[in-house]
């Protein structure tokens, strides 16, 4: 847009914000290099603390917030922004899904994790809590995940945005997209691979490089969790005698690295044939 259409259109008034994580999806976007004038020409970015300093916090269109809720101080400001926000986005994994900070993988409270791990401590963070995606406590309006985001989906998205129309959702799993890129399935190496359960977008990269899917993307739509689990801890058949069969706990611990207590619930309630849980 050119200066003089952007002194008589209103523009949508924008706010990037970060909870608790590691600001890459926020990064993410400050490394979109050759678009980012046109990010802060199409919007009226009214806060955004990595990339700009005179920042304000009165009423805005969209909210776009990374990072999960794992502090007190975090929740009273995803609060004060869904209050202040008329559509709010969840940008990355651990806004959506909580992150590897949900992971959860030892069976106590987040009090017991810090001691196991740091001892006896003072601690200067402010009220810790148990990490949980945004859509724990708020209204989420839209979803954008990966870790990080994929910089041309957040660009489709804002795109669309800022004409007032939603993104576009991807409803189908890494395993298209793998397909796709005419991978070798790696199930057949007798990896682990998460693609039948994760939601596409990132063009199956690791499995492109020959890296099975972690599912840093989350659980797609629909996602036959207790099957895929099913499928890993019964991999030897007489077909493919040099397969070995998966560990159920090692399979429910890496579901859970990205997909938190929402692939720890599906796998408890799920009878897998063949787990010893
Ligand atoms: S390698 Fe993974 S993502 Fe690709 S088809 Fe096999 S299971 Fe699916
Ligand atoms: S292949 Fe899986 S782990 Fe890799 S980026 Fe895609 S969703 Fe994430």
């Amino acid at each position: 847009m050119n200066p003089e259409d952007r002194k008589t259109k209103q523009l949508p008034k924008v706010g990037i914000y970060g909870l608790t994580s590691c600001a890459g999806d926020q990064l993410t976007i400050v490394n979109c290099e050759d678009q980012i004038l046109d990010i802060f020409g199409s919007a009226e970015i009214s806060s955004f603390l990595m990339a700009k300093s005179d920042n304000t916090e009165g009423e805005i269109d969209v909210a776009i917030v990374e990072g999960s809720v794992s502090s007190k101080g975090d929740l009273e400001m995803l609060e004060d922004i869904r209050k202040r926000s008329k559509v709010l986005i969840a940008l990355g994994n651990c806004a959506c899904n909580g992150g590897p900070q949900a992971a959860c993988v030892a069976a106590e409270d987040h009090k017991e994790r810090m001691k196991q791990v740091y001892g006896d401590v003072k601690w200067s963070l402010p009220d810790p809590i148990d990490a949980k995606p945004l859509s724990a406590y708020v209204k989420v309006d839209m979803q954008i995940t990966g870790c990080p985001i994929d910089k041309w989906e957040f660009l489709r998205a804002l795109g669309r945005l800022v004409k007032g129309d939603g993104p576009i959702p991807i409803s189908y799993p890494v395993c298209v997209e793998c397909k796709y890129n005419e991978n070798e399935c790696l199930l057949f190496k007798n990896e682990m691979c998460l693609g039948p359960i994760t939601l596409a977008g990132c063009n199956s990269v690791c499995i492109n490089h020959n890296i099975p899917c972690f599912g840093c993307r989350g659980a797609v739509i629909e996602a036959n969790v207790a099957g895929e689990a099913e499928m890993l801890v019964n991999m030897k058949h007489p077909q493919f005698p040099d397969r070995k069969n998966f560990d159920y706990q090692d399979v429910k611990n890496r579901a859970m690295m990205y997909g938190g207590n929402t692939m720890a619930e599906l796998l408890d309630k799920a009878k897998v044939k063949g787990a010893k849980k």
